[in-house]
């Protein structure tokens, strides 16, 4: 071994410890939260965030990453909203404030705010990411996530590879509820997005005032809003592709499954003679709302370490 340079082992990271991972950080960004991670998954910051222009965003993120790394190395910012990953920009993210419905060059602004690498994602795209790797879809070669959050949002996998949608947009009642991104009546997200239900709810209950979270648990109108979710079920097992798995994420699947789930296994199976596929497995997500941190960190190690991990 003569002339080999040994490394003290003083320098070495501690096996299986946090060392080798060190530098890696993941940020989510929604209307309400920023969450940061960084290490094994298990140092998880969540904060709340304000809807606000680019620079206060900008600071909560900054803030965030500071939190769980000291020195990043690499950070990877999921975010709603239209995504360019190439040019590093997001546009019409307006849930995030006003200044954001434009282009946001968010990438570069971060790169020169943290003084390390950063990489902008979508935040359905990082969520499907943890869910293929840590949640419901692990070992799915074809499957779906459904997003049940403020807006509805379906990411397909197919054959192994993503493919976003704009299911939750399609139409399933012409003269439904108006929608309020799109200029149209009954999409899925006009009975089951977290904007929408207060409204559907009041239908029924005209006093209530509240928001989405404040809405009893009533079975029966639990109940039509899991048939409505059966119903976007049978378009995806309608697509021609298979559906092994379908996993449910965002706030009002995590609150509410226990009262969706019944409700869209009946409509399902009420029609499954007409449908080619029908999934073995609809299971809302073990992550909770850590799903697209989690996604964004496991993507911002592979792209620090890329022999790592597998
Ligand atoms: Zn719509």
């Amino acid at each position: 071994m003569a002339g080999m340079e040994m490394k003290p082992a003083s320098a070495l990271p501690p096996a299986g410890g946090t060392g080798y991972l060190a530098g890696a950080a993941g940020v989510h960004i929604g209307g309400t939260a920023c969450r940061a991670a960084a290490g094994l998954e298990n140092r998880i910051w969540r904060g709340a965030l304000a809807p606000g222009d680019v620079s206060a965003v900008m600071g909560a993120i900054v803030a965030a990453v500071h939190e769980v790394e000291e020195e990043p190395k690499f950070v990877v910012v999921a975010t709603p909203g239209h995504v360019d990953s190439i040019a590093g920009t997001v546009a019409a993210a307006a849930n995030l404030g006003p200044e954001w419905e434009g282009t946001v060059p968010l990438r570069d602004l971060l790169r020169d705010r943290l003084q390390c690498d950063v990489e902008v994602r979508n935040d359905a795209e990082m969520a499907l990411q943890a869910e293929r790797r840590r949640g419901g879809l692990v070992a799915a070669n074809d499957g779906a996530l459904i997003t049940l959050s403020t807006g509805v949002g379906v990411a397909l996998l197919v054959d192994g590879r993503d493919q976003p949608t704009e299911l939750g947009h399609s139409v399933l009642q012409f003269d439904g509820p108006p929608c309020t991104g799109r200029p149209h009546q009954g999409c899925y997200e006009s009975y089951l997005g977290g904007w929408a239900l207060p409204s559907r709810y009041r239908e029924r209950h005209p006093e209530f005032q509240g928001t989405a979270r404040e809405i009893p648990d009533d079975p029966e109108f639990w109940a039509e809003c899991g048939a409505r979710l059966g119903e976007l079920v049978m378009t995806l097992c309608l697509l021609g592709q298979r559906i092994e798995v379908i996993s449910l994420i965002g706030m009002v699947a995590l609150a509410r499954a226990h009262l969706l789930l019944p409700a869209v296994e009946t409509r399902v199976k009420k029609e499954a003679t007409l449908l080619g596929t029908v999934p073995r497995r609809i299971t809302v997500t073990p992550l909770g709302e850590d799903v697209a941190v989690l996604g964004a960190l496991l993507v911002a190690r592979d792209l620090l370490y890329p022999f790592r991990f597998a």
